[in-house]
């Protein structure tokens, strides 16, 4: 019996167990989760924590016990693989609960171990990071036992800002800081105001180019001279990957401690697969290397692993587009393609417009700013970026599949939106930006 064995159980981990098994009844699936929960929601963790998101079981699809009923899948938590030999096809596994270690024999291993919080060297108990349900417990109920009032978030990336946003609709007084004035960095910095305006209309505190020096109690002493005290710190700053088990082996690793895939997500060894952000592979658009640590990869990715492991033929993956967006209070931001510091590889133009989400004169209408980068030798989209009140993610989502289509930025007046006037305007701003393209 074929013996695959999953390190890591949550997106890419558990979605290509359940694809495995649908493909197949006869395989033998072993999950090795780490840590104390497998299948649960990352991508909802900070609405449970403001309340939006009330009952926490809508975040946890499946325990351990529920896997193995309704999909015969072992998945085993608190079981962290140490170490990975690619000779002998075998993983060594640390029971964390009671120190022994053992040692599995794969036929093929798919390694989905994502990646980690980064975090501050602060001598403090009330800092936290959040990457999964027990960090999400954690601060949950250190708020509640600590009576929290006044929360620091560090860092201001997709997840500290959506951690601030539902803190703050939690009702605790919230101050953000981060080390550079370059806030959430899949946008256009100038594109970003709106984060400003947001915290401003709301009197929440901010500072850039701040960063904590020490922790003493409840004092935060910064880099700039200013002290202040908090009841609690919550770290967004980045992520690692998690390859301790692999690093020191033969699977090949990028420079960054990434795995770099091919086009089935295989490493350097056939039968070792990697998926989900842990993985390093290329935009399907251009030819540059890249990572989307989303969710959208890591669930693309599982499905064709499974096909390409249960079945003959797999449709290879053709990569990355980078689709990703982030709610912050009334706004979306969302863009699509390649990063703005990437764009110094092209001869590029650009073309932008506001106009509102749909016809102005009815009711609700919100203006949405969209911005196109197209390759002025190809007429190809590079990338496109848009905030608004409403609307904004529906542009982005067309653009990213014209950009699946290799579309130029002229053919965006092509479009046809479904037009009426609560939806959108007959000249929609996806089609003002390729008539505004035609004089560059
Ligand atoms: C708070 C938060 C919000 C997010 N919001 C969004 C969003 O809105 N949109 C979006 O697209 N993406 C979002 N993401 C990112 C998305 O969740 C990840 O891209 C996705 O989970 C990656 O899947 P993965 O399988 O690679 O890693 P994970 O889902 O992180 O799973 C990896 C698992 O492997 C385990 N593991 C690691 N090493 C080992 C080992 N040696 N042995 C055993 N187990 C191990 C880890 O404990 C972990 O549980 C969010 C992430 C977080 C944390």
């Amino acid at each position: 019996m074929t013996h695959i064995i999953i390190v890591g159980g949550v997106a890419g981990g558990a979605t290509v167990a359940s694809q495995l098994r649908r493909l197949n009844s006869d395989y033998k699936i072993t999950v090795y989760e780490k840590d104390r929960d497998v299948t649960f929601a990352n991508c909802g963790l900070p609405y449970y924590l403001g309340g939006i998101i009330p009952d926490r079981s809508q975040l946890l699809n499946y325990t351990p016990e529920g896997l193995k009923e309704q999909k015969d899948i072992d998945a085993h938590v608190y079981h962290e693989v140490t170490h990975v030999d690619p000779s002998k096809k075998e993983v060594t596994v640390k029971n964390r609960e009671n120190g022994e270690t053992f040692t599995d024999n794969y036929d093929k291993l798919i390694l989905s171990p994502g990646c980690r919080a980064n975090s501050l060297p602060l001598d403090t108990d009330m800092a936290f990071t959040l990457r999964n349900l027990e960090d999400t417990d954690a601060i949950e109920n250190y708020i509640k036992q600590n009576n929290v009032k006044k929360v620091l978030i560090v860092g201001a990336g997709y997840i500290s800002l959506e951690v601030l946003e539902n803190l703050y609709h939690h009702g605790l007084e919230t101050v953000l800081i981060h080390r550079s004035d370059k806030v959430n960095k899949f946008m256009d910095q100038d594109m970003n105001q709106v984060i400003f305006d947001a915290m401003d209309e709301r009197k929440i505190d901010y500072r850039l180019n701040e960063e904590i020096d020490t922790v003493e109690g409840k004092t935060v002493h910064f880099k700039s001279g200013k002290q202040e005290d908090f009841d609690m710190i919550i770290e967004g700053l980045g992520i690692v990957p998690n390859n301790e088990s692999f690093k020191d082996t033969d699977i090949k690793l990028d420079d960054d401690g990434y795995v770099p895939v091919n086009a089935y997500f295989q490493t350097n060894f056939e039968d070792i697969y990697a998926i989900g952000d842990i993985a390093s592979y290329y935009y399907r658009h251009v030819d540059l290397p890249t990572r989307v640590p989303l969710a959208w990869g890591a669930h693309r990715a599982a499905s064709i692993v499974a096909q390409h492991i249960a079945l003959d033929s797999a449709p290879p993956f053709k990569g990355f587009l980078g689709a990703n967006a982030v709610k912050f209070f009334d706004y979306t931001l969302t863009s699509v393609g390649i990063s703005p510091n990437e764009l110094k590889h092209f001869n590029y133009g650009m073309t932008e417009n506001e106009q509102y989400n749909h016809a102005s004169y009815f009711p609700g209408a919100e203006r949405i700013h969209l911005r196109v980068y197209f390759d002025k030798d190809t007429r190809r989209i590079l990338r496109a970026a848009a905030v608004g009140k409403a609307g904004a993610d529906k542009r982005i989502d067309v653009l990213s599949m014209a950009m699946q289509n290799n579309m130029t930025i002229d053919e965006l007046t092509e479009f046809e939106p479904a037009y009426a006037p609560p939806y959108s305007s007959p000249k929609d701003i996806i089609n003002m930006v390729g008539y505004k393209a035609q004089s560059k």
